[in-house]
């Protein structure tokens, strides 16, 4: 089994996360769990993955509204 996600580079949920958070999930699914991961579920079964969903399937806001500005 690998140690890590195959999906890690590149992974756009990053884009929205201070450093805090990006080490925070990247331990707990990236580099751990990451069969777990939802946004990981949705890709294998080759499906979209919403940018605001979040690993552990809730979302980072809401699915009608865009990311606020300060992600922009
Ligand atoms: S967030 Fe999910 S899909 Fe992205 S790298 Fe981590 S485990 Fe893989």
């Amino acid at each position: 089994m690998p140690e890590a996600c195959q999906f890690l580079d590149g992974c756009p949920m990053f884009a929205y996360f201070c450093r805090a958070a990006k080490k925070v999930y990247r331990e707990m699914y990236c580099e751990g769990d990451f069969a777990a991961c939802a946004r990981r579920q949705l890709r294998m079964e080759n499906n979209p993955v919403p940018d605001n969903l979040l690993p552990h399937g809730s979302t980072l806001w809401d699915d009608h509204q865009k990311p606020p500005k300060y992600w922009e």
